[in-house]
Parts: C-alpha cells; sequence; structure tokens
C-alpha cells in the first residue's frame, strides 16, 4: 500500500493543499508545531534522506526553493522561519516519505529538541 504522504499526494487523503506541480506538494501539517507548518514533499517517493541518489539533487533544491517562495507568500520572509529535514529515528523521523518542515511564526529556540 502507498505511504500516507503518497496518499496525500495522490488525492486519495485529503489535506490542506499549499501549492502543487509536477515535483513538489506542499500542504499544511495536521498538527502543527507553529502559527504556520507546512510540509513540502516530493510527488516521488523517497523514504529518508538516506536514501536519495544524485539525479535526486535537483529535487531537493525544488523543496527548499519552494519553502522559500511559500515563506514569502505567507509573509514570514523577513522575520524569519525554520526549514528541517527529519532522518531516521534519533532525529523524530515517523513518516518515511521526505519532507521538509517550514516552521514560521513563532521564535524558535537552539539548538533544537
Ligand atoms: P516527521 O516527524 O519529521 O516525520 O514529520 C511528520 C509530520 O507529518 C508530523 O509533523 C505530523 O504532524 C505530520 N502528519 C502526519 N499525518 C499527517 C496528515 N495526514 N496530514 C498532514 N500532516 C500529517
Ligand atoms: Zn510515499
Amino acid at each position: 500500500m502507498a505511504c500516507l504522504f503518497c496518499r496525500i499526494v495522490s488525492g486519495e487523503i485529503p489535506a490542506k493543499i499549499a501549492y502543487r506541480d509536477d515535483d513538489v506538494v506542499a500542504f499544511h501539517d495536521i498538527t502543527p508545531q507553529a502559527p504556520a507548518h507546512v510540509l513540502l514533499v516530493p510527488t516521488r517517493h523517497v523514504s529518508s534522506l538516506n536514501d536519495l541518489t544524485p539525479a535526486d539533487q535537483e529535487l531537493v533544491g525544488k523543496l527548499v526553493y519552494r519553502a522559500a517562495q511559500l515563506a514569502g507568500e505567507l509573509g514570514y520572509a523577513e522575520r524569519g522561519y525554520r526549514t528541517v529535514f527529519n532522518c531516521n529515528a534519533e532525529a523524530g523521523q515517523t513518516v518515511f516519505h521526505i519532507h521538509l518542515h517550514l516552521l514560521a511564526g513563532r521564535s524558535m529556540g537552539w539548538p533544537p529538541g
């Protein structure tokens, strides 16, 4: 069976879509950790950052670029925002289809928990 985020990409599971093109889908996190919390995923399934190949480098660039565009559209370019990829257990990855978190709208601590 397709993974959760593949099912969101296909429309089988509903999500609040913020952006979509052939390569990237962005949708609002179901449990937001900040006033703005968007997940950006590739339309093609990649389980974790460990599974990226050299051919995926442009795709990852598209995720980061789109996150920056969305941050600007949402009004957070100047205030600032955080982008995060979690990879595997110690980083807290729970959905194994790579996703870039875009978090904005509050002060962020550093180092992260
Ligand atoms: P991670 O812990 O980095 O794997 O992040 C997974 C994220 O997916 C979490 O922030 C969840 O709140 C979010 N999430 C899980 N299920 C859904 C869903 N159905 N729609 C939107 N976001 C989801
Ligand atoms: Zn998937």
